[in-house]
């Protein structure tokens, strides 16, 4: 079962590098190790042995023409009840035998097997007498020890067939011949050992950057712990004070407008006048502290989803209608296109609502004529709602400007000379709206040709270029 926890990358890092550099069975991941020693290592002996066997067929039938099936089936047989007794072993001991490496005594033992394999094959006459130089190669990822005493004990096997063949079964031996082949055997198997130290320079330098990684994870995990709980306590405290500031400001704007009555009609047009700038400014900065407030919320992760299966056609016809009003007598229509059928999306209905008000409100404002669509896409594969775009003819926004309109407070027009009204928060609000329910908004704009937001309600398609 796959873990459900994911783990920090400082955890995965410190795992790696332990199965990496893990030497003995006990240190490290001992289930790594264990699984490498009884059943991969094993697997390729089996497999070693039987290409030695198809060699020594070779060898002997066509290079020492001295072919004998008897022999063949000896060593053949010899050679593979030792890769399958070896497997017994390790399976059964491997365990046990915690302190003694039991892989490694195998491994040499490999090589006394391999000696038998030159003297079925012909002795001082077999040309096979490279394999031993095989063993350092395959353990020149080791380490420069393991594979330097492979390379002596090799060498020494070769000196004992040859000294078996001469003083045991008296063969004729060519001694320079022989001395020759050891040479070139011991000279192979200490450049082998030569390649361990590169591989292990490498892994040193492997090793000292894995540390420094997992020393930079570990310092970016904190810091980014802080700077979450850091914007947390910040969003928090905004929301309080907010919640704070709208109190005494709705009192303001309350007696404002009632004084604004003018009831005893002591009041001059001057007095009236100044009533009306404080209650118009007073409803900008509720306007603007309920914004702040609701996009602290949703930062602070304080907001409470309700989702439910929502038809996306009633609520894009509803909110629709709604702003219906707002055209007054501008030349825009407001039009939409849904498809005929769709399934419903779960989703919190009134904050799906409150983005595309925002993306309707900001059409509206800058478009002076031409049309504002709605547009429900279906994904094609499985016909479920996939994107919801607020398209205008409007004003545009240019190129270096479309990052930066997410941002909290930016307008682009932001000068004291502007021509709209507005905070500057309601596409940071509607993006972190989008964000908690768990999709993407974007936008494609051209200045002067219009606008288009999208809402991803399945994350981010990569064929479209956007901000
Ligand atoms: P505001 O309250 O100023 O509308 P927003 O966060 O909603 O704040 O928008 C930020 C800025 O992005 C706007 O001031 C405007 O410059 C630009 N903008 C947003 N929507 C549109 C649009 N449909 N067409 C052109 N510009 C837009």
């Amino acid at each position: 079962m796959a873990d459900p926890t994911p783990r920090p990358d400082s955890e995965n890092l410190r795992r790696m590098h332990r199965e990496l550099f893990a030497r003995h069975p006990g240190q490290g991941s001992f289930r790594e190790v264990f699984y490498t020693n009884i059943v991969r290592f094993p697997q390729l002996r089996l497999i070693g042995f039987t290409i030695l066997a198809a060699a020594i067929f070779l060898h002997n039938k066509f290079v020492l023409g001295d072919f004998s099936w008897d022999k063949f089936i000896e060593i053949f047989v010899i050679m593979e009840a030792y890769a399958l007794l070896s497997w017994l072993c390790l399976y059964l001991f491997f365990k046990r035998f915690r302190l003694f490496d039991l892989g490694i005594f195998f491994f040499a033992f490999d090589l006394v097997v391999w000696t038998l394999a030159i003297y079925y094959s012909g002795g001082e006459r077999s040309w096979l007498f490279f394999i031993l130089v095989l063993r350092s190669a395959d353990q020149s990822f080791t380490n420069v020890r393991r594979t330097l005493s492979f390379a002596h004990f090799s060498t020494f096997c070769y000196l004992v067939l040859v000294l078996y063949l001469a003083f045991v079964e008296r063969r004729e031996i060519s001694w320079t011949s022989e001395v020759t082949k050891l040479f070139l055997i011991y000279s192979a198997n200490i450049y082998m050992a030569l390649t361990a130290v590169t591989a292990n320079q490498l892994r040193r330098r492997t090793l000292r950057a894995m540390r420094m990684t997992g020393r930079l994870i570990v310092e970016l995990e904190k810091s980014t712990a802080k700077a979450e709980e850091a914007s947390r306590a910040k969003s928090q405290f905004l929301a309080n004070m907010s919640h704070e500031l709208r109190t005494p400001l709705n009192s303001v704007i309350g007696f404002a407008s009632v004084m604004m009555r003018n009831v005893n009609k002591n009041l001059k047009r001057r007095d009236i006048n100044f009533l009306q700038r404080i209650v118009e400014n007073g409803k900008h900065l509720l306007d603007l502290i309920n914004q702040l407030l609701d996009l602290s919320k949703i930062e602070a992760s304080t907001t409470k989803l309700k989702i439910a299966p929502v038809s996306l056609n009633r609520l894009v016809k509803k909110t629709v209608d709604q702003l219906e009003g707002e055209i007054r007598n501008k030349p825009i229509r407001l039009i939409t296109s849904l498809p005929k059928s769709m399934a419903a999306v779960p989703t919190d209905e009134q904050k799906l609502k409150q983005v595309l008000i925002n993306l309707l409100g900001n059409a509206l404002k800058f478009t002076k004529k031409g049309t504002i669509t709605v547009r429900v896409h279906l994904e094609p594969s499985t016909k479920k709602p996939g994107r919801i775009d607020v398209q205008d003819t409007g004003v545009g926004i240019a190129q270096d400007q479309i990052g930066k309109i997410f941002d909290p407070f930016h307008q682009v027009d932001g000068g004291q000379t502007r021509k709209h009204e507005g905070t500057g928060l309601g596409l940071a609000i509607a993006r972190s709206l989008c964000h908690s329910l768990g999709y993407d908004l974007k936008v494609e704009s051209k200045v002067g040709e219009g606008s288009t937001f999208s809402i991803f309600l399945n994350g981010t398609p990569t064929s479209r270029r956007h901000a």
